[in-house]
């Protein structure tokens, strides 16, 4: 199979052309078809196995067919990511794969001034990618609002739990507007984290890899 076959939007197929990649990996497979369909996820996938573009690449071909003015104050997309490492890295794809695009992908996590955020979040973003901690703050501080996600995507469950994120991620799930797509991912799959993601997901497809 070679991404051409998967029906993904030209601006796309050409940003995957810049990059040589011709060929999905396993989990892109698996998980573009249903998300293509608005699928709800759930994916037992480590990183390096491409699970970044497996999100990613439905995720712009929905904001291609989908075009809209981007919520004041707020996401269509939230991808929320343990570190802000891993956060800054996927950022750096999402900008990748959209780069003939037109759409505005911001970062925000802890351990640096919020007041720039605050600013950079005031005409709203298409695409956020955030630690929970530092979202709480913004939210608390009437800066931001989840009311405009359309598309929300859990990355790193396992460790979001390791790192004691569950309370905050479940106040944040619940201030999710309820008609939405949901990704759930994770490195390992104990009970849990099943359990967790059981929590939000609707009739989810389950990809393992
Ligand atoms: P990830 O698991 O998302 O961190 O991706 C691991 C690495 O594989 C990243 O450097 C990606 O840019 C690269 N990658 C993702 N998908 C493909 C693909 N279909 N073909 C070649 N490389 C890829």
């Amino acid at each position: 199979m070679q991404f051409q076959d998967l029906g993904l939007a030209e601006p796309i197929i050409r940003a995957l052309a810049a990059k040589n990649y011709d060929t999905p990996t396993p989990i892109q497979a698996q998980a573009i078809p249903p998300l293509l369909e608005g699928r709800d996820l759930c994916g037992v996938a480590q990183t390096g196995t491409g699970k970044t573009a497996a999100f990613a690449l439905p995720s712009l071909d929905y904001f291609h067919r989908n075009p809209k003015h981007t919520p004041l104050h707020s996401t269509r997309m939230l991808i929320l990511s343990p570190t802000r490492e891993l956060a800054a890295q996927i950022a750096d794809s999402f900008r990748d794969y959209a780069r003939f695009m037109r759409l505005t992908i911001a970062t925000v996590f802890g351990g640096v001034p919020i007041n720039k955020q605050i600013r950079g979040l005031q005409a709203g973003v298409d695409i956020l990618v955030a630690t929970p901690g530092r979202l709480i703050d913004l939210i608390e501080q009437r800066a931001f609002h989840l009311g405009g996600v359309e598309i929300f995507v859990l990355d790193e469950a396992d460790q979001m739990m390791d790192m004691g994120f569950i309370q905050p991620l479940k106040r944040l799930v619940k201030m999710l507007p309820k008609e939405r797509q949901n990704l759930f991912f994770s490195a390992t799959m104990p009970k849990e984290i099943a359990e967790l993601g059981s929590q939000f997901l609707n009739d989810p497809v389950r990809v393992s890899v």
